[in-house]
């Protein structure tokens, strides 16, 4: 059985070494000089492999066609993506929400440990070799063009990734491909990706991170969703945590040409009740200084001035003046800073691409497509997308697994 793997990300080293186990021989064919580019900067370079979580947990934080990935995570669990990188010598540890990442807190051990099972295998690694195009006949794959060579197979995995941080060699070139096999691609959008906003106020917020605010996402005045958790301030707009999770919704909303805004709950501890208490005992506190003084205990000193903005409030004001209704006015926006996202960040910038190869022409056991019988798709390049987390990884260990087993068993 003569396997061809293209992609030497995560998703095509996992398949590659499961479909060698098997029996098979594999030729990895990878476009950049080296495997596994966007794995190094995984996790800010401590590479999240996957999260202490049940699969029905997993399930959830993957909203791009999670459930899809049931049987592919009842046969490759978290549970045996820490067994198989600890039976590679990669120690692992668990970390705040569940996140697993190596002891090392080093990406490149996950790699090199990767490529020393792929060579143990007698995986054949061709680096600097991009695959441009597939050679199909009657609805099965013969061989892939590299070079202008034609190398055949009697199986083909397609793992080339989605299409953001396209330096790292996800370009997108298996949409093109599957696109030509007659396969559907869903739109392609970026998901978990900072949101740009259209107040200039954001850009002196630069570097302001918020911790423990709960923000809701609202199309055409409608709530969609909400986090809590933390948010950062940034030059164009906004990021952190929580903006990245609803930034997939965001996208959306803002592909449909729907008006999109955020609102910020600064205070989301306290009852409407209990914050007008707090601001009262405040402006008994600082009832000679102006409201721009008097607000220097509740807030983060550069957020004042574009609250109190927003409440058309004159910073020097004094707090003996200010009246019911502006007090009133001014909790409103501490209990939703408004703000309007004109954009997501370029897809380039995304840490996963939404959309790809349609879910519902691959087998959801084997990952072979439905159309073509000899294709096996895995990993970003179909239409799956999680949250931050580990999700996204071991989605991708867990359809490696699934491909390069049933390689086999054809
Ligand atoms: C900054 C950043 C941080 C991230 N952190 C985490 C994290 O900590 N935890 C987590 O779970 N997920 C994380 N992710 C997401 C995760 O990295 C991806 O979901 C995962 O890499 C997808 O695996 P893949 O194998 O499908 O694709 P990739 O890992 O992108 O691999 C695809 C490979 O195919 C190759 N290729 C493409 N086209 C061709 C061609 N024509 N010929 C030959 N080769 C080709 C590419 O060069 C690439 O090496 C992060 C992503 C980014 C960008």
């Amino acid at each position: 059985m003569k396997v061809i793997v293209i992609g030497g990300g995560c998703a095509g080293m996992m398949a590659a070494c499961r479909a060698a186990e098997g029996g098979a021989n594999v030729t990895l064919f990878e476009k950049m000089p080296r495997v596994g580019r966007k794995l190094g900067i995984t996790g800010k370079g401590r590479c999240n492999l996957t999260n202490n979580a049940d699969i029905a947990e997993v399930i959830k934080n993957i909203p791009g066609n999670g459930k899809f990935l049931f049987s592919a995570l009842k046969n490759f669990s978290p549970a045996d993506t820490v067994n198989f990188f600890e039976s590679l010598g990669v120690k692992t540890k668990i970390e705040r929400g569940g996140r697993i990442f190596p002891v090392s807190d080093n990406a490149t051990e996950v790699i090199d440990a990767l490529l020393k099972r792929l060579m143990i295998l007698g995986v054949d690694v061709r680096t600097n070799s991009p695959v441009t195009d597939i050679v199909a006949a009657q609805k099965k794959i013969r061989g892939v063009l590299v070079g202008g060579k034609i190398f055949e197979c009697d199986a083909l995995i397609l793992a080339t990734g989605g299409a953001s941080y396209p330096a790292t060699g996800s370009t997108g070139d298996g949409f093109k491909f599957a696109k030509r096999l007659g396969h559907t691609v869903t739109e392609i959008l970026p998901a978990l990706v900072p949101l740009e906003t259209e107040e200039d106020f954001v850009r002196d917020l630069q570097g302001l991170s918020l911790k423990n605010v709960r923000v809701k996402l609202l199309a055409d005045g409608k709530k969609i969703s909400e986090q809590f958790g933390e948010m950062l301030f940034t030059h164009f707009g906004v990021s952190g945590p929580i903006i990245l999770t609803l930034s997939r919704d965001a996208a959306r909303l803002l592909a449909q040409g729907k008006f999109v805004e955020l609102e910020i709950n600064l205070k989301p501890a306290l009852t409407p009740e209990q914050l007008d208490a707090r601001i009262l005992r405040d402006f008994d506190k600082f009832r000679r200084k102006t409201i721009k003084n008097s607000l220097v205990e509740l807030l983060p000193a550069k957020l004042i001035p574009p609250v109190l903005d927003l409440s058309y409030l004159p910073e020097d004001k004094r707090v003996d003046d200010i009246t019911q209704i502006e007090r009133r006015r001014l909790e409103e926006i501490l209990r939703g800073l408004p703000l309007t996202i004109t954009k997501t960040r370029p897809l380039a910038e995304a840490i996963v691409t939404s959309g790809g190869v349609d879910v519902k022409e691959i087998d959801p056991r084997t990952m072979r497509s439905k159309l073509v019988e000899n294709l096996f798709i895995v990993g970003e390049v179909a239409d799956v997308d999680g949250f931050t987390g580990g999700f996204n990884l071991q989605a991708a260990w867990a359809m490696g697994n699934a491909a390069g087993l049933s390689v086999n068993l054809r």
